[in-house]
């Protein structure tokens, strides 16, 4: 794979580069642009041809290519797996919500988190996604969709995003650029499972994310059982980086809560939240579980899910039971990946 990532470089890193091969530095403003259209060299029409055969000798424009794709009969989802140039591949999935287009991307190949419900974290992290390659799953999605554009993205693909820091930080300043996708970071989902330093570090960036916080229990015994972040950073430690966030970014949290039966979603865990949860501008989406055949857990009836939403609306938790989305396309993510590279199938998403 070539080193340099075109995509992932800011314009005035772009520029330099540009210099260093011997062209105007202007010529990086336009090249900026064309390349966050989704255009291949080939494509850009105002660059001389010398420049761009120069280019195209030892660089690509696109890392991300989409190799295949699922659409939901039931509503419209689609489902895509990008190969990228080394030969891995990751999946991501568009919904068409009321509010745009919201397309959900991976941030690295695999995960090292351990989530005991999570297909994507089966054979650890394989390796990070550069900026450029998160980039480039967006604009791989944008060349598909012929006149419309993805709105609004969420980090909820493969990969812990915080796992990643750098270049997470680095696409989401790259997409809010104004010559690129301008993208405000008001219209990004960044979910975690709670590494909380980087909780702390992301508050500073004066990046006006929504963070969602993936709780899945009540307290430290329960979220040991099924994620082995919370051995690393306890609860105490998690909500008080929760509380700090609000603090800084004047913005609500989202915590996600996967209801798995006989782990987490009995009566007392819902009340048990609602104390936790008591006074923090928070909301919770509570997920029905893909089932995990592999580690025996199984989500619970949409009877059961009500009654736990009901208990923390009786106690003024601000709470909703998430929508599934692509249901009939195995919409959760890790699986499309996990069938076209016949590895075991896991079930999960993440
Ligand atoms: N690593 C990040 C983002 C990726 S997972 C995080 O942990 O938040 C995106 C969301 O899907 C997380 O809330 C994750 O806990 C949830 N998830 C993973 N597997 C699931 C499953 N089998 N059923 C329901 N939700 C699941």
């Amino acid at each position: 794979m070539p080193d340099l990532q075109w995509l992932s470089l800011f314009p005035e890193e772009m520029a330099e580069e540009v210099k260093r091969r011997g062209y105007p530095a202007f010529r990086a403003k336009q090249l900026f642009s064309w390349l966050h259209k989704g255009a291949d060299f080939d494509g850009m029409s105002n660059l001389p041809k010398d420049m761009l055969a120069d280019l195209a000798k030892d660089t690509i424009a696109q890392p991300a290519v989409i190799t295949h794709r699922q659409v939901s009969q039931a509503d419209g989802t689609q489902k895509y797996l990008y190969t990228f140039p080394d030969g891995n591949a990751v999946e991501g999935v568009l919904m068409r919500y009321k509010h745009g287009l919201t397309l959900c991307i991976s941030t690295q190949v695999g995960c090292k988190m351990g989530c005991a419900f999570c297909a994507s974290t089966l054979d650890g992290c394989i390796r990070n996604l550069s900026a450029g390659e998160m980039l480039g799953e967006v604009l791989a999605v944008n060349r598909e969709l012929q006149g419309e554009a993805v709105h609004n993205i969420v980090l909820m693909g493969s990969g812990e995003p915080l796992d990643n820091y750098e270049q997470v930080v680095r696409f989401l300043r790259l997409i809010s650029h104004p010559n690129g996708l301008n993208i405000s970071p008001r219209r990004v989902s960044l979910s975690t499972c709670g590494i909380v330093d980087k909780m702390h570090l992301l508050a500073q960036e004066k990046l006006p994310v929504t963070l969602s916080v993936s709780l899945h229990a009540p307290d430290d015994a329960t979220r040991l059982r099924i994620m082995p972040i919370a051995k690393a950073w306890p609860m105490d430690k998690l909500m008080e980086a929760c509380r700090a966030w609000v603090e800084m970014t004047g913005r609500r949290i989202v915590f996600e809560y996967a209801l798995i039966d006989g782990v987490n979603s009995e009566g007392h865990q819902a009340k048990k939240l609602s104390q936790l949860l008591r006074g923090l501008q928070c909301h919770v989406n509570l997920i029905p579980l893909n089932d995990v055949k592999e580690r025996d857990l199984k989500g619970v009836s949409r009877q059961k899910a009500e009654a736990f939403l009901k208990e923390l609306e009786n106690n003024h938790i601000s709470a909703t039971i998430r929508r599934e989305m692509g249901s009939d396309i195995q919409g959760a993510c890790g699986q499309l990946r996990r069938r076209v590279l016949k590895l075991p199938s896991g079930e999960g998403q993440g």
